[in-house]
This record gives C-alpha cells, sequence and structure tokens, in this order.
C-alpha cells in the first residue's frame, strides 16, 4: 500500500505556543520547529506536510471568514492528500469543526481537528498526543484502502468526535470536549477502537465545498427573570436574518409577554427562529409542555439536538447557500451532515 499524505494546518491555539520567559505569556512558536517539538513525527509511516495560516490567532478571534479560508486551503489540497490535521485553539474549535462540516460535505477523507489545554513546549502537554493520534486518525485506511474517518471531526484526549455534535465543557481539564447526544466516533486506548457503527458516510460521489457564510445570525440565552425589554432590539430582521434562541429543559420558554410578542412580530417579519435546549444533553421536544406550545404554534423551528455551535453554523450555511426561506426551513428541519438525530414522531 502507498504510504498515506496528511497535510497538517496550523491555525494557532495553545498548542503552538511556548512561554516567552521575558514577559511570562504564552506566543506562537515558529511552527518550522515543531519537529523540534514533537521528534516523534519525524517516525511516522504517514508523509506530512506542515503549513500555517498567515497568522496564527488564538481560537477567540476566529471569524466566518477564517472557516471560508480553511475550507479553500482544503479544496485547493484535497485531491494530494489522504487527510487533514488542523491544529486549533480549542476555545472555538467546536465552532470551526461544525462550519466546515457544513461547507465541506461529502467528504470522503478525514478532516481532524485537534489542539491542547498546555502548550506544546510544556513537560505535561496533551498537546503532543493529541497531535500524533489526530495525525494516526488522519491517515487510517481500511483494507481496501478508504480512509475510516469520512468526516470533520475532533480528537481531544483519547476521544474523537464528530465535530458537530461536541461542544468544549472544560476551561481546565485535559478532557475538554464531550459529545453528549452522540457517540465518540473513536476511542484511543492501546489501539485506535473505531466506533463504526457511527462513522459518517455521505451518498455524495465527491464533496462539495461551499465558500459562503452569512454572519446576520443571533444567539439569544432566556434566564428567569429575563428583562425583556431591555433585548427588544435583538429582534430587528434588518439587523439579524435568523436567531438561535436556547430555552430550558425540551424548548420551554416563561410566558414573558414582551418576549411572545418579539419572537412573533421577527417571524411575522420574515425572521427565522431555531429553539434549541440550554441542557447539555436531550433534545427540544416543543409543546411537550405548555410553556412551549406557544413557540410552535407562532412558527418557531425545534432544533431537536443540535448544539449551540452546529445550530448557529446550519443557519450561517443555510442563509448564504440556498435561495429563498422555504428551503432553508425545510433543510433545518432534516439531518444534513449527521449533525442531529432524527427521531420519528418527534417534531
Ligand atoms: N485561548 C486558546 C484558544 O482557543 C485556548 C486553547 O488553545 O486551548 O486559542
Amino acid at each position: 500500500m502507498k504510504k498515506s499524505a496528511v497535510l497538517l494546518i496550523y491555525t494557532g491555539g495553545t498548542i503552538g505556543m511556548i512561554k516567552d520567559p521575558e514577559t511570562d505569556r504564552l506566543k506562537a512558536i515558529d511552527f518550522e520547529l515543531i519537529y523540534d517539538h514533537v521528534p516523534e513525527l519525524k517516525r511516522f509511516e504517514t508523509e506530512i506536510t506542515c503549513i500555517s495560516t498567515d497568522e496564527p490567532i488564538d481560537s477567540s478571534e476566529m471569524l466566518p471568514s477564517n472557516w471560508v479560508d480553511l475550507s479553500e486551503l482544503i479544496k485547493e489540497h484535497y485531491s494530494t492528500y489522504d487527510g487533514f490535521v488542523i491544529l486549533h485553539g480549542s476555545d472555538t474549535m467546536a465552532y470551526t469543526a461544525s462550519a466546515l462540516s457544513f461547507l465541506i460535505q461529502g467528504t470522503q477523507k478525514p478532516i481532524i481537528l485537534t489542539g491542547s489545554q498546555l502548550p506544546i513546549g510544556t513537560i505535561r502537554t496533551d498537546g503532543r498526543e493529541n497531535l500524533i493520534t489526530a495525525i494516526e486518525i488522519a491517515s487510517a485506511k481500511d483494507k481496501f484502502n478508504r480512509s475510516i474517518v469520512q468526516e470533520v471531526a475532533v480528537y481531544f484526549e483519547y476521544s474523537l468526535y464528530r465535530g458537530n455534535r461536541c461542544s468544549k465543557i472544560s476551561a481546565n481539564q485535559f478532557e475538554a470536549f464531550q459529545s453528549p447526544n452522540f457517540p465518540q466516533l473513536a476511542v484511543a486506548g492501546v489501539n485506535i477502537a473505531y466506533n463504526n457503527e457511527y462513522l459518517h458516510r455521505s451518498s455524495l460521489q465527491n464533496p462539495i465545498f461551499s465558500n459562503k457564510l452569512h454572519s446576520k445570525i443571533g444567539l439569544f440565552k432566556i434566564y428567569p427573570g429575563i428583562p425583556m425589554e431591555s433585548y427588544k432590539e435583538l429582534f430587528n430582521i434588518e439587523r439579524l436574518s435568523a436567531i438561535v434562541i436556547e430555552t430550558f429543559g425540551s424548548g420551554n420558554a416563561p410566558a414573558n409577554k414582551t418576549f411572545q410578542e418579539c419572537l412573533k412580530k421577527y417571524i411575522g417579519e420574515g425572521g427565522i427562529v431555531v429553539n434549541i435546549t440550554q441542557c447539555n444533553s436531550g433534545f427540544v421536544q416543543q409543546s411537550a409542555y405548555a410553556t412551549s406550545a406557544f413557540l410552535k404554534k407562532i412558527g418557531v423551528i425545534s432544533g431537536r439536538d443540535l448544539t449551540t455551535e452546529a445550530a448557529v453554523t446550519k443557519l450561517m450555511y443555510l442563509f448564504d447557500n440556498l435561495e429563498n426561506k422555504k428551503e432553508i426551513i425545510q433543510l433545518l428541519k432534516i439531518d444534513l451532515c449527521g449533525e442531529m438525530t432524527m427521531i420519528k414522531n418527534k417534531e
């Protein structure tokens, strides 16, 4: 079998940093020196090519335009490599992974994001293991020489998660990600155990790359006693084309008159509202309680078990890639690339 080739793309984040002894602050390493920090890379069977984005950034600075750039970069190199590893800050990694899953639909090659909680230059870094295993996953093939993973995924602390199903759940633990509504795609122990049943397979022959994302998407989290008067301005169709609302439990919201009026007016003017839950796991079921029946009645769309990251980026994708509102609503209700669980008779 031919040697696998993996493109390693450094975008920034803790993994590529080192402590500056003079200032005691973290600064980006020269990525060319990655082999000095992780000499194991030289021993890989896989051919690894490293590139860095022009200006590596802390992932808090990520913008939809950076996601589009990454998708374009992968498109450019898609036929040359067997897999891709993106080194990325962990803070917004789940957003980038979700966005890429929509921008690159039907990939037959692994696109693995990883990073670390401790810089690669520190003794106890988690970055070395994350990087090495991510490369191994990105180059793994089955007996027919097809990539085992054919989707955008996040590898962190011995677990591989579907990119549009996971979220960062800890600021301090090495186990920084979780995917409560979807099983891990693989667990790395002595061997990497793939959860074959859950690996995504697309019906597309070739990937479809998109280079458009709409930025006028809002996110609104309710809480008991929310002073809705202060938030009224948010529900403005000129400023936001769609709003994700994070509600309680299985999609419930208080019978706050101003809140209901804001939603009604906004939807009436053509805005789209998607309801997702603030809970870590489980899904929205509008009308299970009286406190959510109103939302369904006025046309709020159930986001079922979408993560916040997937809900926001799915809307960004749909708004700039589809012709009309009817189509957007249709696609919001179905699973496009593994982001949502479809359960019969549950809206
Ligand atoms: N602030 C960093 C970032 O997200 C944290 C990390 O890399 O884990 O870029």
